[in-house]
């Protein structure tokens, strides 16, 4: 009888490891960091933002996964999360032009939707905001920003700037989410410091995220490494854990594991978390203050009209049943 029990659930292990070792929902930060990400960063910001954002947070934090999850309705959003930097030869990518019509004249717009424009998103982004701001319209600003935020969050996870982005040119599938997940899930609300200050204005925003995109580029090989390590420790069954998920047995790094391979990097994932914090708060602060410092004593309409209604089913239900245009990380 037990006999039977333990094959049925390493039957069934094996059917759902996959599943639970990469989450489909983890696409730069896992859901839990991006939506941590973007609340903490409207503590840091100055009075006349934080009138309009703080009454707002719920909104910021619901949609902060929303280009994610868009990744399953349009084939296009997949490149705007990631940049296959290795792809341009040896740190630091000077053959690389940072600025995009350069770059597509010498690799082509092919190329770099290939390998990822997330730099490049991020520039159009921030120009958009900049509009919004300068719009009345709170919708457009809230959504705009929010999903701005997502995107710095994913330019500071290292295996965003990296080819091997799931390990799966060196055996280590799995550590995507293992990275952007698992750590900060188990880790940020009880060990990490999130004082972070005041949002702060970025005079050259197209310099800072490439310096962003560098360190992570810099920071992947360590992230890659270390697994390798920290795993060589391990024998699988510590390495690896059972826990049920939904009336289902599944199999998951174990939390010792978790710990183990986070104390390896010392405090880079908190220290990737903090920056992006800092580096959402700081552009959004830096695009109001590009518009001129509006008021925004405006009120979002809290009903949707029935486009609008449509246009989110949609994107939930593409998430929820669909298959994902372009890169995942199985
Ligand atoms: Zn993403």
């Amino acid at each position: 009888m037990l006999t039977r029990f333990f094959k049925a659930a390493a039957i069934a292990a094996a059917v759902l490891t996959c599943t639970c070792m990469d989450m489909p929902l983890a696409y730069g930060w896992g859901f839990f960091a991006h939506q941590r990400i973007n609340r903490l960063a409207v503590y840091m910001l100055p009075p006349g933002m934080m009138a309009f954002f703080k009454p707002n947070i719920e909104y910021i934090v619901a949609h902060a996964c929303d280009p994610d999850k868009r990744r399953y309705l349009l084939p296009a959003e997949g490149p705007r999360h990631y940049i296959d930097i290795d792809r341009y030869g040896a740190y630091p990518y000077d053959s690389l032009p940072r600025i995009y019509n350069k770059a597509v004249e010498k690799f082509s717009a092919d190329t770099l939707q290939r390998y990822g424009i997330l730099p490049w998103h991020f520039e159009r982004m921030m120009a958009r905001l900049t509009k919004a701001f300068d719009s009345t319209d709170a919708t457009y600003i809230l959504r705009t920003a929010t999903e701005l935020g997502h995107y710095i969050g994913d330019a500071h996870v290292p295996l965003h700037a990296s080819s091997n982005h799931n390990g799966q040119f060196s055996n280590q599938h799995g550590i995507h989410a293992l990275w952007e997940s698992r750590i900060p899930e188990l880790l940020a609300d009880m060990e990490y410091d999130f004082w972070l200050g005041k949002a702060v204005y970025i005079h050259d925003t197209r310099a800072f995220i490439w310096r962003v995109v560098m360190e992570s580029a810099l920071a992947a090989d360590s992230v890659l490494q270390l697994e390798k390590k920290v795993t060589a420790q391990f024998s699988a069954d510590v390495k690896y854990s059972f826990t049920y998920r939904n009336a289902l047995l599944v199999r998951g790094y174990s939390d010792m594991y978790v710990r183990a391979y986070a104390k390896s990097m010392g405090d880079m994932v908190e220290r990737r978390m903090r920056n992006s914090i800092f580096a959402v708060a700081s552009c959004w602060y830096t695009a109001w203050i590009n518009a001129g410092q509006p008021t925004l004593s405006f009120k979002v309409k809290d009903t949707l009209n029935t486009e609008e209604k449509l246009a989110m089913q949609a994107l939930d239900d593409s998430w929820r049943k669909g298959k994902i245009f372009g890169r995942g990380h199985e």
